[in-house]
């Protein structure tokens, strides 16, 4: 494919209005004439509320950010972490006010330089679209609410033209643009649009997982009232039954039990007290025990982690960039899916930056796009493992490597940071198994008992 000259695009089209294509329009508007954003809910963007919305079923969930996410949304939207706690979002150091059970112990509380956000989900996408209105030249930003991308159009030698979209103004009208970004989720028709254009589809990397998750808002009791502490328990594999209190408001709290395929799931309240008395560590339930619930119970399940692999193509198609759950839907588990998508959009802005063309922005953001998966994948992949046991590689730890790795997280804050910033997606996988070697090499009086 021959590099075209460097480009300002005049037409970027963006698909899907949730947190990966505002955050796309973010990165994109100070380089193209034109950010058309397609959204195919009837959602007013202006609105003077937050609401919960159809296209974004997870919409009931609260939302976690993690490092990764606060850093990227601050980079793109400057001032938003400020204007997310002025609506009602609320952060808590970790790890000492993030309590946590883990690997079959409840975590030391140490001041890891790092905090965790929770935002009520519809929060979070008003917050962001109104921190997307003030940036300077969002007037060149148009939105097409109620309109659902259909199809792409497709040059003779690979690059996206425009996109086929429908609405209640016409049935099927076309919208020409030379850069197009997938962000429709995980139910992202553009397998099927690319197949229609005769065009390469990416390989599928699946996981299994049969998660669930049960969300049920309770009032505070008063004691706790105007705090932002966390309660986390994560299952010792291979058990899969977790739990989490996230603070909501000043006065409630968001608790959420999860687990895998053959777990029952609790349907009413007093069964979901009932799971959290099953979990390893009784805090949680002790916490709820007496509070009132103010919601009922609402369930929510995936049943795989799907990686589009875009990024492996030898030919992809050129000016097409898919982000966030378009890209890869992961196990929402560990919150971290807002943050990659996120992240992904502050790759594609620093590489804007350098005003590549399109062939070359293409293969760097999918590269780019693609690290940013990476580091929640093989996570994933860990905790997947260890839970199925369907894999006996060294990404599972054993009963004896769990017991050294977490005495080893007691006694070294350093080790401890480094595992907090893996999950909040700071730092990569592998960086565990590199200062490990690093303090073996160094003869470090704990690591030689290993
Ligand atoms: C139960 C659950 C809990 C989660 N908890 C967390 C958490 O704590 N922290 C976290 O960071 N992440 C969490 N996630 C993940 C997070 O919700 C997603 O990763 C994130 O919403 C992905 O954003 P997105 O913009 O890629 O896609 P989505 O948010 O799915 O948005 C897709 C958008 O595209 C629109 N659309 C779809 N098709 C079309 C079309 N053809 N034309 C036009 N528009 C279209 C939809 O209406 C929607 O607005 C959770 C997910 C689930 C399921």
């Amino acid at each position: 494919m021959s590099e075209q000259s460097k480009v300002q695009f005049d037409r970027a089209i963006i698909l899907g209005g949730s947190i990966g294509g505002l955050a796309a329009a973010a990165a994109l508007h100070e380089h193209c004439e034109e950010v058309v954003l397609i959204e195919k809910d009837d959602v007013d963007f202006l609105t003077p509320q937050p609401t919960l919305r159809r296209g974004v079923p997870q919409s009931g969930q609260l939302h976690n950010i993690v490092g990764r996410g606060q850093q990227s949304l601050e980079m793109l939207f400057p001032g938003i972490l400020d204007s997310l706690q002025d609506a009602g979002a609320k952060t808590a150091n970790v790890s000492e006010d993030t309590h946590v059970f883990e690997l079959g112990h409840v975590m030391p509380e140490r001041n890891l330089g790092l905090s965790l956000l929770s935002v009520k989900r519809p929060v979070l996408e008003y917050v962001v679209r109104q921190a997307l209105e003030k940036l300077a030249t969002h007037s060149n930003v148009q939105v097409l609410k109620n309109t659902q991308a259909t199809g792409l159009i497709v040059s003779a030698d690979h690059r996206v033209e425009g996109v086929a979209a429908k609405s209640p103004r016409s049935q099927s009208e076309t919208i020409l643009g030379g850069l197009i970004v997938d962000a429709t989720g995980s139910s992202t028709r553009a397998l099927d649009w690319l197949k229609a254009c005769r065009h390469d589809i990416p390989q599928l990397e699946k996981r299994r997982f049969d998660q669930w998750y049960v969300s049920t808002v309770f009032k505070r009791p008063k004691t706790y009232e105007e705090q932002s502490d966390f309660w986390l328990t994560f299952a010792t594999p291979p058990k899969s039954r977790g739990g989490l209190i996230s603070p909501v408001d000043d006065d409630k709290w968001y608790v959420s039990v999860s687990g895998r395929a053959n777990d029952p799931v609790p349907r009413t309240i007093e069964e979901v007290k009932a799971y959290a008395a099953t979990l390893e560590d009784p805090t949680i339930f002790e916490l709820i025990k007496p509070a009132d619930a103010i919601s009922s119970p609402h369930r929510f399940t995936r049943t795989w982690a799907t990686w589009r692999r875009y990024d492996l193509m030898p030919q992809p198609l050129s000016g097409f960039l898919p982000i966030g759950d378009a890209f890869a839907a992961l196990n929402p588990l560990f919150g971290q899916g807002t943050s990659i998508a996120s992240w992904q959009a502050a790759e594609l802005s620093a590489l804007l930056k350098n005003q590549e063309g399109v062939d070359t922005l293409t293969s760097t953001y999918l590269a780019r796009a693609a690290q940013a998966c990476n580091a929640a994948w093989d996570l994933g992949k860990v905790v997947d493992n260890a839970i199925t046991r369907s894999d006996t590689s060294n990404d599972s730890l054993s009963e004896n490597e769990r017991k050294i790795f977490t005495s080893l997280l007691f006694k070294d804050p350093a080790l401890h940071r480094l595992y907090v910033r893996v999950w909040h997606l700071l730092e990569p996988v592998e960086s565990l198994q590199t200062y490990y070697d690093h303090m073996a090499q160094q003869k470090v009086p704990y690591i030689t008992t290993v």
